[in-house]
């Protein structure tokens, strides 16, 4: 061993030792002979059983050094009375050679002490949720580290996954039952998902609602959406409260470290991108992918890019019209479109949710609100007594200046609020159903009606609809897909179109793309129709040619 060798391993703070075949220490480095406390010329020359016992040798050690001599590098971390005090202990052995011959085994060892320390300590308080005693997010943080770097130094245990759980009805059941109620169902949904699990597998209460899920043994074929699958039915078995049975339904995203991210950061916004997938479409497992990733990246761009495209006068309206069932144009509805400069054209489906998580949306509807109100202006002449409508995000419909700033523009506007419809799902109106109730009277009491839309399409309720004082209701395209084909719908949608009736409201059909349909709503007494076999969304220009014109719909080219 040559003594510039000596010199770099007697700097380093791992230890480091060199056995021979005869498993006779030929080296030892300093910090080694700092640690064990006994001078270098003790060491070297002994055997490892004379330094360690016979029990500690014949163990672990001889194994990996025979492994070693074979020719191949070789792992272990193990418990060690080292020095004055018990340390844990990554041990590496490498092959030495001189020449073509394996003469020697170079052991590394690394104190990861430190690292199972921390392990010990998550167990404190000060890293579980108060309310829970689940281990919290800062655990989670601090687990997942510790356990990508023992990924990242192990040979053959580099496989992590990470699953996040989105647990869905909380809000209900806090409501329905108190949040002590919830907190406990989501702390036994913990319990029971642990349960399913390995020992050394952890769960964390992530956020709110969100449960975070690590696996630490994992071999490369294990099938993740099985564990997935198997988390779900964990969590979502029913409960039974008192004489009642709760429901709990999630959604999991799933990413798997290295493959979809071998640093921390990365690695969670790969499972937070599949976790919102899984939600948004209500999907049971999504596993994380490139093209998922792909389409998060687009997704934050898309939202950066809503504000610029704003006040770049991006956004443009079209208007589809609704009409009788014999095609006189009654109205219309304004929908946004967005040309991207670099992107194309950006369906609102996808960028008015984005809009909404970012609070843009308000400014959006107001913009549309104004705009709207210009073209209507600009129509007077051949507008009569048509309308037009104006689909309004959850948040502009939450917002507390909404009834203000619609009476200020169709005040400066000077356009009758009869000319104006408003829009609004039966969702958004659940989350507070009197403050809903209030603002559609304000804005009735402006003469502004309110259309309840894509009615039946979300948590709809028969009862429901009866409190909310709306008069109109659209029904969604769904209800009108298969009528024509299918008895059961046909007699479903029946159904339904009087069960609205007898609430004293009046119905427009959307999504209507062919004439047996629009016969079939004729026999059914509709009067109002929206949909492609009509006219598809046109541009303003179009649409003002139409009133001019007193155009009969559909338009026959
Ligand atoms: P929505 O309010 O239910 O609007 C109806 C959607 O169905 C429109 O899609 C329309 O083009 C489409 N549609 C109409 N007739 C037919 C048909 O016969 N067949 C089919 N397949 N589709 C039909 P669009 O314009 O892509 O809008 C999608 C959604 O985006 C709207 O659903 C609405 O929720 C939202 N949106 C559109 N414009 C605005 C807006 O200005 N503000 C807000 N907040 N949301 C908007
Ligand atoms: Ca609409
Ligand atoms: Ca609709």
């Amino acid at each position: 061993m040559g003594t510039h060798y000596e010199l770099i391993l007697n700097a380093s703070h791992d230890f480091i030792t060199l056995v021979d075949r005869s498993y006779r220490y030929a080296f030892v480095n300093a910090s080694y002979c700092k640690q064990m406390g006994i001078p270098r010329q003790e060491i070297e020359g002994k055997t490892i059983a004379e330094i360690w016992g016979d029990d500690r040798f014949n163990g672990r050690i001889k194994r990996h050094l025979e492994e070693c001599f074979s020719g191949r590098e070789s792992h272990d971390i193990d418990r060690f009375r080292f020095g004055d005090g018990f340390r844990y202990i990554h041990v590496s052995y490498f092959p030495y050679k001189e020449g073509d011959e394996i003469t020697h085994a170079m052991v590394y060892s690394h104190d990861i002490t430190a690292i199972k320390e921390l392990e010990s300590k998550i167990l404190d308080f000060e890293f579980k949720d108060s309310t829970t005693g689940l281990f919290n997010r800062k655990s989670f943080d601090i687990v997942l580290d510790m356990e990508l770097e023992k990924a990242r130094r192990s040979e053959s245990d580099k496989i992590r996954a990470v699953l996040f759980v989105n647990l869905r009805h909380f809000s209900q059941i806090n409501a329905q039952y108190g949040a002590a109620v919830g907190d406990l169902l989501l702390e036994s949904t913990a319990i029971r998902i642990k349960e399913a699990l390995r020992s050394s597998d952890y769960v964390f209460r992530f956020e709110g609602k969100e449960l975070a899920i690590l696996l630490t043994t994992m071999k490369k074929d294990t099938d993740i959406a099985l564990v997935a699958e198997n988390i779900r039915e964990k969590a979502t078995f029913p409960y039974q409260f008192k004489d009642e049975i709760i429901h709990i339904g999630c959604n999991i995203g799933v990413a798997v470290s290295p493959f979809d991210g071998a640093e921390k950061d990365d690695l969670i916004q790969s499972v937070l991108s599949a976790m919102n997938e899984a939600r948004e479409r209500d999907l049971s497992v999504v596993v994380f992918n490139k093209e998922l990733y792909k389409r998060s990246l687009r997704k934050a761009r898309l939202k950066s890019d809503i504000r610029r495209a704003l006040v770049e006068e991006q956004f443009t309206l079209n208007f589809q019209p609704i009409s009788s069932p014999q095609g006189e144009i009654v109205g219309a509805e304004a929908l946004i479109r967005w040309t991207h400069k670099e992107l194309g054209p950006i369906s609102p489906s996808e960028f008015i949710p984005l809009a909404e998580e970012s609070g843009d949306t308000v400014m959006i509807g107001r913009w549309n609100l104004f705009r709207v109100c210009r073209y209507l202006k600009s129509w007077e002449n051949f507008l009569g007594s048509r309308y037009v409508s104006v689909n309004l995000s959850a948040r502009e419909f939450t917002d507390p200046g909404l009834v203000e700033y619609v009476e200020d523009v169709l005040h400066s506007e000077g356009v009758h609020p009869s000319r104006i419809k408003l829009e609004i799902t039966e969702t958004q109106t659940m989350a507070d159903l009197e403050d809903a109730v209030v603002k559609i009277r304000r804005l009735e009491a402006l003469g502004l009606e309110v259309f309840i839309d894509d009615f039946g399409s979300g948590y709809s309720s028969l009862a429901y609809l009866k409190k909310l004082p709306a008069k109109t209701v659209k029904i969604d395209k769904i209800f009108v897909d298969h009528v024509v084909e299918d008895e059961g719908d046909r007699n479903f949608l029946a159904g339904m179109i009087s069960m609205i009736r007898s609430r004293g409201k009046t119905i427009v059909v959307e999504g209507v793309e062919t004439l047996p349909q629009v016969e079939i709503l004729k026999t059914l007494g509709i009067q109002k129709i929206q949909g492609y076999y009509f006219s598809r969304p046109v541009t303003p220009d179009i649409f003002e040619e139409l009133l001019k014109n007193n155009q009969i719909l559909p338009l026959v080219i």
